[in-house]
């Protein structure tokens, strides 16, 4: 709706770019999951499947059934996974839409339907995560032999996934890995082969091509992060996510004045205070309260006082042009003008104040990021967090790829 004056950005063309990016570092035959989780992440599902799919991701991977009909529904056709576990009654309903599941414990002494057409099943391994997956070399092939003897079944993939591919010391996931051949060697010795083997998440992928196999799996990259803020990027990614709020207010506070709940900050001169139609509930951490910047105009403006279910308040002092119906950036770049037609585009007519074409005319020549790594950090969690908080009820402009611009929304 618009109205509030509160939007995110997804910039489509940043995420076509990553995929053509992430690319560059895969063999020819190595097929690349783009992982859809989560709403892509806070992204948007349905739009990134397309745009990932387009740039030459191969297959998608979700948390969930529901996540997978979600893609379906909307007519996408490409290989999908379910990397959950799912049980066999909810298995049938993925069948009949041609959706892989993830078999990660023996099935053989449970009741399971007869599936039609043919399930596609993943046998997934726990090799050091400790969180899904067959453990043992006798669980291992027993259900690869359970699998391949069901003619309803087609056993399409084997895999892990990698707990500490991120840290710098890569010695947890060699050992990983050393455990992931064991038990394919285990399954070989024993005639089974599983056409497609698989394990790295986007550290795994980023980090080292012995660990690729048949595909990788790759979330956060695709949205522009890095899996860890210490973890070197081979290529460079762009930030697709980016959120605004639009003043409210802008209010002169004198000394000794307080700032919201908790009254945890007081004015120690006389303060510019604006506030932003932006809070926890839209998924900007209330662990930011006092700690983190925003952006206005190309300076960093300080979050002031506690952050409230639905605003915040930040110190605009060093901002004196600043009034009420500016934008603040909250993560991300500042919106350049070559967003303009998309965003005029997406928010209906009677929500059109000034405010929008003011905010993005004044982007022109604006290129500062403010990092989703820089909030993770100064709110003790991890860009992904932040990114999948991102709320339903945030409006989305959506940056297609097929937007024409002559200099690119590129960072
Ligand atoms: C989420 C997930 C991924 C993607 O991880 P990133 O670190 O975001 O690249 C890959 N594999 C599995 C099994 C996952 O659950």
């Amino acid at each position: 709706m618009f109205y509030r004056g509160t939007f995110a950005v997804v910039d489509l063309q940043a995420i076509d770019h990553n995929v053509r990016s992430i690319r560059t570092c895969l063999d020819a035959p190595v097929r690349l999951m783009a992982v859809v989780k989560a709403n892509a992440y806070g992204h948007g599902a349905v739009e990134v499947a397309r745009t990932v799919l387009a740039a030459g991701a191969n297959d998608l991977g979700v948390a969930s059934l529901e996540e997978a009909l979600q893609l379906r529904a909307a007519h996408i056709q490409a290989p999908i996974l379910v990397l959950g576990q799912v049980s066999p009654q909810a298995a049938l309903v993925a069948a009949r839409s041609r959706i892989a599941v993830t078999l990660g414990e023996d099935w053989s002494a449970l009741d399971v339907p007869t599936f039609t057409p043919p399930l596609d099943v993943h046998l997934k391994v726990d090799t050091g995560m400790t969180r899904l997956g067959l453990l043992t070399v006798e669980d291992t092939v027993r259900a690869a032999r359970w699998l391949t003897r069901r003619s309803d079944i087609q056993w399409r993939g084997f895999y892990t996934h990698l707990a500490c591919a991120d840290r710098p010391d890569p010695s947890h996931a060699e050992h990983q890995m050393a455990r992931f051949h064991e038990l394919l060697t285990a399954l070989r010795a024993d005639g089974l082969h599983p056409p497609l083997v698989h394990a790295a998440n986007s550290a795994g992928t980023l980090r080292d091509k012995r660990w690729h196999h048949d595909m990788v799996r790759v979330g956060i990259s695709l949205y522009g992060y890095p899996p860890a803020d210490d973890f070197p990027l081979p290529v460079a990614l762009e930030p697709a996510l980016h959120l605004y709020g639009f003043a409210t207010r802008v209010a002169e506070v004198s000394t000794g004045q307080s700032v919201g709940y908790g009254a945890t900050f007081v004015a120690q001169q006389t303060t510019r205070v604006a506030t932003v139609p932006v809070g926890y509930a839209d998924g900007y951490p209330r662990l930011l309260s006092n700690r983190a910047t925003a952006e206005s105009g190309g300076a960093r403006v300080p979050v002031i006082g506690r952050i409230c279910m639905d605003q915040l308040t930040v110190d605009v002092s060093a901002q004196p042009g600043f009034q009420s119906g500016d934008c603040v950036t909250l993560y991300g770049r500042f919106p350049p003008e070559q967003w303009t037609q998309a965003a005029l585009e997406a928010v209906p007519e009677a929500a059109r104040t000034d405010w929008l074409a003011r905010t993005f005319a004044a982007g022109k020549s604006a290129r500062a990021v403010l990092s989703v790594a820089e909030l993770a950090r100064l709110s003790e969690t991890i860009s992904y967090e932040i990114l999948c908080g991102l709320a339903p009820r945030v409006e989305r402009v959506i940056v297609p790829t097929t937007f024409d611009s002559t200099d690119g929304p590129s960072l």
